[in-house]
């Protein structure tokens, strides 16, 4: 049987009439051959966040914002179904769905407003509708234009746990359950399509897969359906040697490994959710990052062997605005079980860590969610003094080279001449070299790392 292919279209590529018709576009000329396809969609760009906002105002309540928000939410999607359908069945059907949907929305966050709480399964009811909505859309589109597409429901096929707000796939039964519902489609010939960000308990509550979870979903089914390749569509050309916000002339890196693009994103390099690679890497089924307004440009390959060349370095990543906690104490000193002790503060709060360096005396941490900050330095008060610094950032230097060239680091930490750095790190696998310093650095420090690796000379390849 021919391996099927898992498209991802994220928010701006499915962020209004035209943006979408350039993705039937690029869906109709992938589904020439006979290769069966499931397109995943975001929610059109800025919905995920007006329905947080809504549920936010909902839950303060506020009822005249939350019907503001919710009146803009419905009139850009039926400008949309309208601008792309017309006076047609299809555009009657749509209209009736998103009013339908909106009106559910509506009853949700009224309860949530007479509660004045918001629960975490609340939020993802109302979060899921972004997803729900725009792959409805795009089914049509794609029936409309001339293929045969079948919308799936990604609350049957996508199955989590119930971390609401964060809900990790059970990629087993994932599997069984995306299999039962795309099945016939492709079997009769059709392109499957479903939105990205949203599953469902096993007893069928919605959940979401959290921010940028849309590429969670891609990879998911990528794997629970043996997919050939995972693309990832975006509106940049690949995975870029830097942040374009950051550093204008970043190029695309042509191939990258598994272990790279993981480390860049981990480290900030938003265009691909880190926890994107990880079912792909398992069945290792390549990740291929396209851009939706260039089709044509050859994009990012990212494969287990990954790129071939000598290149010092991939690609540099920025992780801005965390905050840095530092733990000094005495009893450090010869003391064993001191740093469990530590991350159990942490790990008691929920909240992540991700880079730790330590001396003899004391121990610093970066957090990217620092808001239990409060009860976490109390807690942590019992091991020593404790201060926390906001407005710090991360800056990561990855390349596989790393590994085996010893002096690139060195070029790493020359390169960003004076600069206070706060912490330093290089981690085992010795595929990064990681450096916090103040965010208001941030620019200076990549715009010196990027010139000193990749300047024109040192891209094209
Ligand atoms: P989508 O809505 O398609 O999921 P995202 O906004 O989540 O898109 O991710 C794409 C964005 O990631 C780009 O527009 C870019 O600003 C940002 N980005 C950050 N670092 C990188 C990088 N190294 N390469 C490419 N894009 C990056
Ligand atoms: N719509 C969701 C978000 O904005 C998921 C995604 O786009 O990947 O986070
Ligand atoms: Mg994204």
């Amino acid at each position: 049987m021919i391996r099927p292919l898992v498209m991802k279209f994220g928010g701006t590529s499915v962020a209004g009439a035209a943006a979408m018709s350039g993705v039937a576009r690029i869906v109709s000329g992938s589904a020439a051959g006979s290769r069966p396809i499931l397109v995943v969609v975001s929610a059109m760009s800025g919905v995920t966040n007006a329905l947080l906002a809504a549920s936010a105002a909902a839950r303060d309540g506020g009822a005249g914002s939350v019907e503001r928000h919710m009146a803009e939410i419905e009139s850009r999607h039926l400008t949309v179904v309208n601008q792309l359908f017309g006076v047609t069945p299809a555009a009657h059907d749509l209209t009736r769905e998103v009013a339908r949907t909106c009106a559910e929305l509506r009853g949700v966050l009224t309860s949530v407003a007479i509660l004045q709480e918001l629960t975490p399964r609340g939020a993802d009811r109302v979060t899921a509708a972004g997803e729900l909505l725009s792959s409805r859309m795009f089914a049509a589109l794609l029936n409309g234009s001339g293929a045969r597409a079948e919308w799936i429901d990604p609350r049957r096929a996508v199955v989590t746990d119930a971390s609401f707000g964060a809900a990790l796939p059970d990629l087993a039964a994932t599997s069984v359950a995306a299999a039962r519902e795309i099945g016939p489609a492709w079997k009769a010939g059709q392109i499957a399509v479903t939105g990205g960000f949203v599953g469902a308990t096993a007893e069928g509550i919605t959940t979401t897969l959290g921010r940028g979870g849309s590429d969670v979903s891609a990879a998911v089914f990528g794997s629970a359906l043996d997919a050939e390749e995972i693309q990832i569509w975006t509106d940049v050309d690949g995975m870029l040697t830097a942040d374009p916000r950051v550093i204008a002339d970043a190029q695309p890196v042509s191939r990258l490994s598994f272990d790279e693009a993981a480390e860049l994103a981990y480290f900030g390099a938003k265009v691909l959710h880190p926890s994107t690679i990880l079912p792909a890497v398992e069945k290792n089924i390549p990740v291929r990052i396209l851009n939706t307004m260039r089709p044509d440009s050859p994009g990012s390959l990212i494969t287990a062997d990954g790129g071939v060349d000598g290149r010092p370095l991939t690609a540099i990543a920025c992780k801005r605005n965390v905050t840095v906690v530092n733990v000094t104490s005495t009893r450090m000193l010869h003391a064993h079980g001191f740093l469990h002790k530590v991350f159990e503060v942490f790990a008691r709060h929920a909240t992540s860590v991700d880079v730790v360096t330590t001396s003899e005396v004391s121990v610093s941490m970066t957090l990217d969610d620092d808001s239990r900050i409060e009860a976490i330095e109390r807690d942590l008060a019992g091991f020593g003094s404790v201060q926390v610094e906001r407005g710090m950032a991360i800056v990561s230097a990855v390349g596989d080279n790393l590994r085996t060239d010893p002096s690139s680091a060195v070029s790493v930490i020359a390169a960003l001449g004076r600069l206070p750095l706060r912490m330093v790190s290089q981690a085992a696998s010795r595929r990064n070299v990681t450096v916090v310093l103040s965010d208001a650095d941030v620019p200076a420090a990549m715009t010196r790392l990027h010139a000193a690796f990749f300047s024109m000379s040192e891209v094209g390849r």
